[in-house]
């Protein structure tokens, strides 16, 4: 005796198509994937000292005139040691300079407002809490 599938399939019935492949989607994410890709890039972060070769948080750039180092991402411990003065600094890039932490012990340390924001969009700031 025919079963109701069988009965079904003679009547034209067939089991019920896939949906359209998604194919236009997928390459539509792939796309998206690739600009993020290059925004994180072009955020690009220096954190290793060239001066003692470890990453540090708190590496900056130095145009410095002391000839015992030709390093210029110098971390503030190096900085320190070989007396960099702050005035020589060139960025406020690090993670210690964006949490307000860059402090240096060798001579007074320069206000992060004397440094213009990196070529990346900072957004805006928030205000500044002084009774820190
Ligand atoms: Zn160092």
């Amino acid at each position: 005796m025919g079963s109701l599938k069988d009965e079904l399939l003679k009547a034209g019935l067939k089991a019920t198509q896939a949906p359209k492949p998604a194919k236009a989607q997928n390459e539509r994410e792939q796309i998206k994937k690739k600009h993020v890709t290059e925004a994180i890039i072009h955020q690009e972060q220096r954190n290793f000292c060239e001066e003692c070769n470890q990453v540090r948080p708190d590496v900056e750039l130095y145009y410095h005139r002391n000839p015992t180092t030709e390093a210029e991402w110098i971390c503030v411990k190096c900085a320190d040691q070989l007396k960099i003065a702050d005035s020589f600094r060139q960025t406020a890039q690090s993670d210690t300079s964006i949490r307000k932490m860059f402090r240096r012990e060798h001579g007074a340390t320069r206000a992060a407002t004397e440094f213009k924001a990196p070529q990346k969009n900072t957004g805006p700031r928030g205000p500044i809490d002084g009774n820190r």
